[in-house]
């Protein structure tokens, strides 16, 4: 065990001023059980925490790392933009020089607003699809995360041709009502819900990394693309995780298909809170002041966090990142699937790209279904096996394990070194 007493105390201190110590629940570590740490700095692929213990990160703040952190030109970018001012509420040429690499980078990107967060790129790209489609109703997926708008908070307990029940108190059942719940990876699921003709647009997260990591199968998100146009609704990708993740086009190019609308977070910030939705010019510019679809933000375009973005767009503009997280990837996938065979442990990996999960006690991950059934206990015997010998991985179940660019060969193999002994110790336990 190491030693946590400075995490301990900060924990203790700040659970009496933020619920639940923390300010996104995950963090909390309710999943796993124990105390979260507190990071205290983080470079390249480790962070380090209030009591000097060093951690290989798998976390890489839910995605925005995928270079590693405190990238130099990241960091750069930030300390000179931070020099002209803070915030002016007024437009700056960053912003446009972003939004101009995003869209040379991202296929169908015509128009883009930037927003503060995941949550609000999505709430706002719902907006314009109705606005656009004068439809109320949306298709979600079960198991799919999109940020915690009103709307957004429903998975459907179970069956998923029913309208949803809200999956947090406080949404009021009006704003759950229009939410229509699909199941992954079943068009029939979906074709069901528009026959009617009265959805607005379907929502997907091209890969699922909200309940683990659930690939979409062959022709899945193109049967979406088919069906959104037989029926009149729009399609949109929150690429939030996978956007400049899969691949500099995110998922509408790494799988060939083309959505009406996509949202962002996570990268496009390089670790500042920044979102972004855009697409179809025709839809985008119903958007205020263009259009009749009211969205706006006081700090939206914010010249610190454009400068953090622009500088992360700027490296990803080298094919060798994606490259070589496909190359970390498929070796920690395959190594990890060695160690189950040899440990004879029951637990399935699934990955696209630089997005892996580690599911105990299941041997399908297709749907929300399927991974629900996952052995959650057995996560936690293997998180905290991990923490212990100085790995930070997602602490929960359904959760991605997040690659970057900054892994050395060495830091994946004792990554590897780590699995076999925590795997070896709990076959044995
Ligand atoms: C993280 C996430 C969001 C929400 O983004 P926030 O910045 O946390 O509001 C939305 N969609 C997906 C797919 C995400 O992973």
């Amino acid at each position: 065990m190491k030693n946590q007493q400075k995490s301990q105390a900060f924990f203790e201190r700040a659970k009496k001023v933020l619920p639940g110590g923390v300010n996104s629940p995950v963090r909390a570590f309710l999943a796993v059980g124990g105390d979260p740490l507190f990071i205290e700095s983080a470079r390249g692929a480790y962070v380090t925490d209030a009591d000097g213990n060093v951690y290989l990160d798998y976390v890489g703040s839910w995605g925005p790392m995928i270079l590693g952190h405190s990238h130099p030109k990241v960091l750069s970018a930030v300390q000179q933009a931070v020099e002209n001012g803070l915030s002016f509420g007024a437009p700056t040429q960053a912003e446009v020089r972003l939004a101009e690499l995003m869209s040379a980078y991202v296929p169908n990107l015509e128009m883009v607003r930037f927003v503060n967060s995941g949550t609000e790129s999505v709430m706002s790209a719902l907006r314009a699809a109705r606005g656009a489609t004068g439809r109320e109703r949306i298709v979600k997926f079960e198991g799919c995360y999109h940020g915690h708008s009103d709307s957004m908070l429903v998975k459907a307990g179970s069956g998923a041709l029913t309208s949803g029940a809200p999956s947090s108190s406080g949404v009021p059942t009006g704003a759950a009502g229009d939410t229509l719940v699909a199941r992954y990876n079943d068009l029939a699921s979906v074709r069901a819900l528009l026959k009617n003709r009265d959805v607005a647009a379907v929502i997907v997260e091209p890969v699922a990394a909200n309940m683990g990591v659930v690939p979409p199968q062959d022709g899945f998100l193109q049967g979406l693309r088919e069906l959104c146009d037989e029926f009149g609704s729009l399609l949109i990708f929150d690429e939030v995780i996978t956007g400049f993740r899969l691949a500099r086009g995110g998922a509408q190019e790494y799988y060939g298909v083309r959505a009406d609308l996509v949202t962002f977070g996570k990268i496009i910030g390089g670790g500042m809170p920044v979102g972004a939705y855009g697409g179809r010019r025709d839809v985008m510019s119903l958007v205020a002041p263009l259009g009749t679809v009211y969205q706006a933000g006081t700090l939206s375009g914010n010249p610190v966090a454009m400068a953090a973005g622009e500088a992360m767009l700027l490296e990803l503009a080298d094919d060798g990142v994606y490259d070589r997280l496909e190359v970390l990837g498929r070796r920690m996938e395959e190594g990890i699937r060695t160690i189950l065979q040899q440990t004879g442990i029951q637990a399935l990996v699934t990955r696209v790209g630089s997005l892996l999960c580690l599911f105990f006690g299941i041997d399908r991950a297709d749907s929300y279904d399927s991974v629900r059934a996952a052995d959650a206990a057995a996560y936690a015997r293997y998180f905290h096996g991990m923490l212990d010998r100085g790995f930070y991985l997602a602490p929960a179940q359904f959760e991605a394990m997040f690659l970057s660019a900054a892994l050395t060969d060495e830091d994946l193999d004792a990554t590897l070194g780590a699995i076999r002994e925590v795997l070896t110790q709990m076959k044995n336990a």
